[in-house]
């Protein structure tokens, strides 16, 4: 044909609707389609590199997982923002930090039809601030309290537990200096964590300072290290002059000795920041919740201030790290803000927390398989499947013969199974069949729901 048999550009024009409106119905579809038919790869269409599905039972435990921190969400007076994927390049850049690894190799940037850069969003925090203050949030009393779940974009090296799509489970509450907001904030994520079913979490937590002391520290940590980075890797040695503070995050285990004798952020704090995390620590002690101070602590963002904290699990091996967060003091300036708005927030990383809880999971996820015997009963169990399901039964209906529906029934992992035939609607009572027992009763429909632990109205 003398041309390259499929581009990008061809799916295109493909996509884009022509301007007459019969133009699409022509018989045999539009030629512009027949032709990608005729040509297109057969090759097999799979994800995209770094994102998955998510498939039943697996999104079982992420409804649960979102459920369980809905509750406690609302229980902390949160309220659900939903802020757009799609986000100016800039308020990334300004957000999160020009020199972070986030910024500098990660973003899915692209630049759309007008021109303008825009970014699928690899982190929500520089959003919910930006929607604060396009909104005039703080215009509002009291602290503000958000949370947020959905899928942020990163492309990272594809790893165990890590994908470029992945999904955040987040909160902030702005409008707080007090460390008394801190100590809830971490409260609420020990509680979250708990009710989605995780356990034998560790909380590190630290303090990174702020404008004042911060600056200081990072001049003695470079300091510190023109004297050992010819020792250590690549990356800590360039990071030793340029950015000293990610030498901390470096996970080469031979440059781990010489991390461990620089000097400690925690011993550097001006007076304002000692006070005020001191008083978060007493405020976790208050409320019983173990933790561990981690000096080394500092995370990959530039706009943490004072208070950071962290979520390890064991079961995850090297990427252990459940949830991250810290408090924000000057992000909202950073955007543009004229006034101040202090936060402090966390995100989970919910593709690991569901992968931590996973396995403690049982598949049972349907109450009651149907199975009617002939025609009529078909039609007598369409409407007791209706009212089972009304009444909030997880209700399926098997045509069959009764042989293949009672091995449906165990395959789905079915509670019970109705047997319904000619003699049972005669009689107005039904085989239930307990199905890990295998014990049977014959019940009415007001006694199939109440011994299913639902009642019909
Ligand atoms: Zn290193
Ligand atoms: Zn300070």
């Amino acid at each position: 044909m003398g041309r390259t048999p499929w581009s990008a550009a061809d799916a295109l024009v493909g996509l884009r609707p022509k301007a007459g409106r019969g133009a699409a119905r022509a018989p045999g579809g539009p030629p512009h389609w027949r032709h990608a038919s005729m040509v297109f790869p057969t090759t097999l269409i799979k994800a995209v590199k770094g994102t998955r599905d998510l498939l039943p039972p697996s999104t079982e435990v992420w409804n649960r997982v979102e459920t369980a921190a809905r509750a406690v969400f609302r229980a902390y007076n949160y309220r659900e923002i939903r802020t757009p994927i799609l986000e100016e390049t800039q308020l990334f850049a300004r957000g999160v930090g020009a020199e972070t690894d986030i910024v500098t190799k990660e973003m899915y940037t692209f630049e759309d039809r007008d021109g303008s850069s825009l970014t699928l969003r690899p982190e929500n925090t520089a959003s919910v601030i930006r929607a604060y203050i396009e909104h005039r949030l703080d215009q509002r009393p009291g602290v503000r309290k958000l949370y947020y779940m959905g899928p942020m974009f990163r492309r990272e090296r594809p790893q165990k537990g890590r994908f470029r799509q992945f999904y955040q489970i987040g909160a902030e509450a702005i409008g707080s200096e007090s460390p008394l907001a801190d100590a809830e904030v971490i409260e609420m994520v020990v509680e979250l964590l708990g009710r989605a079913g995780l356990t034998g979490f560790k909380l590190l937590i630290n303090s990174v300072g702020d404008r004042h002391c911060r600056p200081q520290y990072v001049e003695l940590l470079r300091k510190e290290l023109e004297g050992v980075a010819a020792r250590m890797c690549g990356d800590c040695r360039r990071r030793a002059d340029a950015n000293p503070l990610r030498v901390l995050d470096c996970k080469v285990e031979a440059d781990q000795p010489i991390i461990d004798k620089l000097p400690h952020i925690v011993d550097c704090l001006c007076e304002e920041c000692r006070a005020h995390f001191e008083a978060v620590k007493r405020y976790l002690d208050d409320r019983g919740i173990a933790y561990e101070v981690r000096p080394r602590l500092v995370r990959g963002l530039d706009y943490y201030m004072r208070t950071t904290f962290e979520v390890v699990h064991g079961a995850l091996g090297s990427q252990n790290s459940v949830l991250g967060g810290g408090r924000y003091d000057g992000l909202a300036e950073s955007l543009g803000s004229k006034t101040p708005a202090p936060g402090i927030g966390f995100s989970i990383g919910e593709d690991r927390l569901v992968m931590s809880v996973e396995s403690e999971t049982d598949g049972a996820a349907l109450d009651l398989l149907i199975a009617p015997l002939g025609e009529p009963a078909v039609r007598q169990c369409a409407l007791m499947a209706r009212d089972y399901r009304r009444a909030g039964l997880s209700v399926e209906l098997a045509e069959g013969r009764l042989k293949r529906v009672m091995e449906l029934a165990n395959k789905l992992g079915a509670r019970y199974a109705l047997i319904v035939g000619e003699d049972e609607m005669a009689a107005g009572r039904y085989a239930l069949k307990n199905m890990s027992t295998g014990e049977q009763e014959s019940l009415t429909r007001e006694e199939i729901a109440a011994r299913l632990g639902a009642s019909l109205n």
